[in-house]
């Protein structure tokens, strides 16, 4: 009788972890359960049934990190970002990882990998270099490198270029860079590797920028793989709001009614270029078009001169940085299980640009 009540206990236990470690690997999408209170859950869980054994399984791995204060100087939204995981402890890992085996350990997840031509390289460091931690940001800034380095974590994967253009040439400007090389320097000196994950990130299934950006705004249950979305009908005013409030922004741009409803929209973070908005307003007709970054003369004319001929459209330009910044912190909830024991923290690049 005792024996099959504890046998009974123990099933629930692991079909309860089991659950909440494939809702990490994305088989619930409609469920909008922090993860990080799954994760205090199953610890509580584990906890009153002394099952400290179960503390192996991928998926119910702390974040981790240093516990030193940040310095004064790094940027408010940083600190904001890291404030978790500076008050928990780092969980180290017997088994040594290099650079390569974590490339490997993506790679497999992603569709038609590896591609023959992609800006998915090595920016700096060796493939061969064993991994003491890593960080996942949408640009491996100074600040960020810095953080990294504090942090004693020696590999950054970045969404966006390391070196100011797409293809990361050093010498893409003739002029003698002393910004390019200061940063290059501080990133050999400290060996740490970079690695830019964006034609895979973006071809992985769901879309890793695309599904991170739609969960941390609480759109989940509207989401069918694509960046199109039928929401709750909203003023365009709330939903900026709301948006700038989820994701964090201070200030974004607008064109259109501030006043009008809202149901369809068409959600492009990053920089996809005025072709590819336009076209893609043209193909779906969103009520909202919200974009990262654009092209003033294109996307912004092409919403002006629409909105003037009786047309209903509107476009919210978020910033690039900010737009794509949650799928590089889905990143983080991602790898983690497939990486056990192994520190990985999500630094945000934050917006560059103060609204004066
Ligand atoms: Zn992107």
């Amino acid at each position: 009788m005792l024996i099959r009540a504890a046998l009974s206990i123990w099933a629930r236990l692991l079909l309860t972890v089991k659950y909440i470690y494939m809702n990490d690997h994305f088989l619930n999408p409609a469920n909008g359960e922090c993860p990080t209170q799954r994760r205090a859950f199953i610890l509580d869980v584990l906890k009153a049934a002394g099952a400290s054994a179960l503390m192996a399984i991928p998926g119910t791995m702390l974040a981790s990190g240093a516990g030193k204060p940040l310095k004064k100087n790094d940027r408010e939204g940083i600190e904001e970002a890291l404030k978790e995981d500076l008050t928990r402890g780092a969980k180290g890992s017997d088994k040594t990882y290099t650079v390569q085996d974590i490339l490997d350990i993506i790679l497999k997840e992603i569709p038609g990998a590896p591609f023959h031509k992609t800006v998915d390289t090595l920016k700096s460091g060796d493939k061969d270099q064993p991994v003491t931690g890593i960080v996942t940001t949408m640009f491996a800034t100074v600040p960020v490198i810095r953080e990294a380095i504090r942090r004693k974590a020696n590999f950054i994967i970045a969404h966006e270029p390391t070196f100011y253009n797409h293809l990361d040439e050093l010498d893409w400007v003739k002029e003698n860079n002393d910004t390019l090389q200061e940063k290059q320097a501080l990133l050999k000196e400290r060996q740490i590797a970079v690695w830019r994950f964006h034609d895979y990130w973006h071809a992985h299934i769901p879309d890793g920028v695309l599904y991170g950006v739609v969960k941390k705004i609480g759109w989940e249950k509207y989401f069918t793989g694509e960046g199109l979305l039928a929401v709750p009908e909203i003023s365009l005013k709330d939903m900026v709001l709301q948006i700038k409030d989820r994701l964090k922004i201070k200030q974004v741009r607008v064109i259109g009614n501030l006043s009008q409803s809202c149901r369809r929209v068409l959600l492009m973070p990053g920089a996809s270029g005025g072709q590819a908005q336009i076209a893609g307003a043209l193909k779906h007709r969103p009520d909202v078009l919200i974009v990262g970054e654009l092209n003033e003369w294109e996307t912004a004319e092409y919403v002006r001169d629409s909105i003037a001929l009786g047309k209903k459209i509107a476009l919210v330009a978020l910033g690039h940085a900010v737009s794509e910044e949650p799928g590089m912190e889905w990143l983080k909830e991602w790898l983690q299980p497939k990486i056990p024991g192994m520190s990985i923290t999500h630094i945000p690049a934050t917006d560059p640009f103060t609204a004066v």
